[in-house]
């Protein structure tokens, strides 16, 4: 099914052309009055032009045949002999083959009316062609009168420059043309067209004033407006107009006819002369539009951009400090879109804290030129804060003098606010690691060192004795006769017990001492730096607070300590050191508890 509405289309256009070729093919040979008989244009070469020059290669051959049947049939129908309708189709074949080749040499395969560079390309074969069309038609008839190549030149050059864009452009746009808006089109066609249409009547209905040069206006009306398709179809217009007036004798044109030149040649000429004025101006229009379309669909682009990134810009030009801001700085400072700030107040939308960085980020860059990169708050028409990154540059004129300064502007709020719960979410997991090494540590019971850490520090006392030869020496503590305490008294007492003997213990020593539980009331003091002396006083002064204290506190029963304590020697491994000192803990045991005994 496709298929075959994708050949009705390709054969209907080859139709069409033929169609076309013989109407206007007719046509002109009706109104043949010209010098010699020949029309004022030959609209059928422009026809094939215009076909060849949007056809693919496939198809050079239908469009060929198109033409042969077409133009037989219209000299035939013009009344023709057989003979003549043969040679003059040859010619046009002859001639269309011309072009052809001259089509496939001098332009791309895609021409269009809406570049400067391929109109001129254009109006290249469209010479060329024509010349050539002359030369065979002088070859062929034997004629070679000034009047007769000129004619014949520029009715085959009219007929191209005129019918060839209006071909090409029916066959690209008028699809779309009559798909979208159509009525809207069309009736925004008439305005032009009817003047185009008026003024010629007006222009080539008389005689007494010779003002050739109004139907300019409607066509360059239409061509803006329309484009080339406005272009070659209101010459057209005039040139149909112009036609049927000159060949009955009226208008400006036949003027000329005293001076002894053709009247029809003169139309000629005025119709070349509006088509190469209106073409080029159609070309750069449609240039204008495509570099236009391309720069909004740019820009429409840019904006998105900027506002899925929340990216705004702003330039300040230095003399008068005017200042520019595009929308979406706007809508960061939560203002409605319209005339910025000027510029004390937009550096006053800032923080206050963060003045003196915008302000001496934008006098550097004013003062020495480069670039400037700083995050800052502002604070919007709300009252609420947000954080921005502003970056940007001066700008330097061609004697290197800064005359303004361009910046981009985004809302980093978003990006700060999931910076700083990241923080947040760092500092929390340090502090609970920091915790958990804590607890790690401790005992639980007394808020000590427990066995592990004060081993560790133990450890690294010796190590430090060993290294740097200075004294150390530790002590072990055992609560005297605990089990009964617990007997007598309850777990809980005991506890409160331990609790007691581990702040006292605390309480005697200096904060480089260690005093950690190793067992269950058994404790371990870490001296570094202390003389036997020096222990010796410190642990009987546990010893006996201990005692004291507990004594003392109400319903608390009064407990006694026995202590043994061993002093570091040089090469004293940890354990032996320590089993020296517990020995001498056991001692004080066997000697009667309550006791410091020393190793
Ligand atoms: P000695 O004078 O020979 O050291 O006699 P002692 O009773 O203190 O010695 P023993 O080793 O026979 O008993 C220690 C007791 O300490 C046994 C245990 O129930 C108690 N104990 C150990 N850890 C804890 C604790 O955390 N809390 C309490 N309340 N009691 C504990
Ligand atoms: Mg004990
Ligand atoms: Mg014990």
């Amino acid at each position: 099914m496709q298929t075959f509405v994708d050949h009705a289309r390709k054969w209907g256009w080859f139709g069409f052309v033929g169609l076309s070729y013989f109407v206007t093919a007719i046509a002109a040979l009706k109104l043949s009055h010209g010098p010699n008989d020949t029309a004022t244009i030959w609209a059928p070469s422009g026809i094939v032009l215009g076909a060849l020059l949007v056809a693919t290669r496939g198809a050079y051959r239908q469009i060929l045949a198109a033409v042969a049947v077409a133009s037989i049939s219209a000299n035939l129908a013009s009344g023709s002999g057989i003979v003549t309708a043969v040679t003059y189709t040859g010619a046009n074949f002859l001639e269309t083959l011309i072009s052809m080749g001259l089509v496939r040499v001098i332009t791309s395969r895609k021409l269009s009316f809406s570049d400067p560079m391929a109109v001129r390309r254009f109006a290249i074969v469209v010479v060329s062609s024509s010349t050539l069309s002359t030369a065979a038609a002088v070859i062929l008839s034997g004629e070679y009168s000034r009047d007769f190549i000129g004619s014949w030149f520029m009715t085959v050059l009219l007929g191209q420059l005129i019918f060839a864009p209006l071909v090409v452009t029916i066959r690209r746009k008028a699809p779309r043309f009559f798909s979208r808006n159509a009525e809207w089109r069309l009736g925004q066609a008439v305005v032009p067209l009817a003047l185009v249409v008026g003024t010629s009547l007006a222009v080539f209905s008389q005689s007494d004033f010779p003002v050739l040069f109004v139907p300019v206006l409607p066509i360059l009306f239409a061509t803006y407006r329309f484009g080339p398709l406005g272009a070659a179809f209101s010459v057209l217009v005039v040139a149909a107009i112009g036609s049927f007036a000159t060949v009955a004798g009226l208008g400006p044109c036949t003027e000329v006819a005293a001076m002894g030149v053709s009247p029809i040649t003169f139309l000629q000429l005025y119709l070349v002369t509006l088509l190469l004025a209106a073409l080029p101006l159609a070309a750069a229009l449609a240039a204008r539009n495509t570099s236009y379309n391309e720069l909004m669909r740019q820009k429409g682009f840019f904006e998105m951009a900027s506002q899925t990134a929340h990216i705004g810009h702003w330039r300040l030009v230095l003399e008068g400090q005017k200042l520019t801001w595009s929308d979406e700085v706007f809508r960061i400072h939560g203002l409605p879109i319209g005339a910025p700030p000027p510029l004390e107040s937009a550096i006053d939308a800032y923080h206050p804290d963060d003045r003196e960085t915008v302000d001496s980020a934008l006098s550097k860059c004013i003062e020495t030129g480069g670039d400037f990169n700083f995050d800052a708050r502002i604070i919007t028409s709300q009252g609420e804060a947000r954080h921005v990154n502003s970056r940007g540059r001066a700008e330097v004129d061609a004697n290197g003098k800064i005359f303004a300064v361009f910046g981009v502007f985004q809302d980093i709020s978003q990006r700060v606010k999931v910076n700083q719960q990241l923080e947040s979410a760092r500092q929390m997991a340090v502090d609970e690691a920091t915790h958990a090494r804590v607890l790690a540590n401790t005992d639980q019971l007394t808020g000590l060192p427990n066995r592990r850490r004060t081993m560790a520090e133990f450890e690294a006392a010796l190590r430090q004795a060993e290294a740097a030869g200075t004294d150390l020496v530790v002590a072990v503590l055992d609560v005297d006769h605990f089990k009964v305490v617990n007997d007598n008294y309850g777990h809980v007492m005991g506890d409160r017990v331990l609790r007691e003997v581990a702040d006292i213990g605390t309480g005697c020593l200096r904060s480089t001492d260690t005093f950690g539980r190793i067992g269950g009331e058994e404790f371990l003091v870490v001296l570094p730096g202390a003389t036997v002396e020096t222990a010796q006083f410190v642990a009987e002064r546990i010893r006996i607070r201990v005692m004291e204290i507990t004594e003392q506190k109400v319903g608390m029963p009064a407990v006694t300590t026995s202590i043994g304590l061993a002093e570091f020697k040089p090469g004293m491994s940890l354990e032996t050191l320590f089993q020296s000192a517990d020995r001498a803990l056991y001692d004080a045991k066997h000697a009667g508890r309550n006791l410091l005994k020393v190793a």
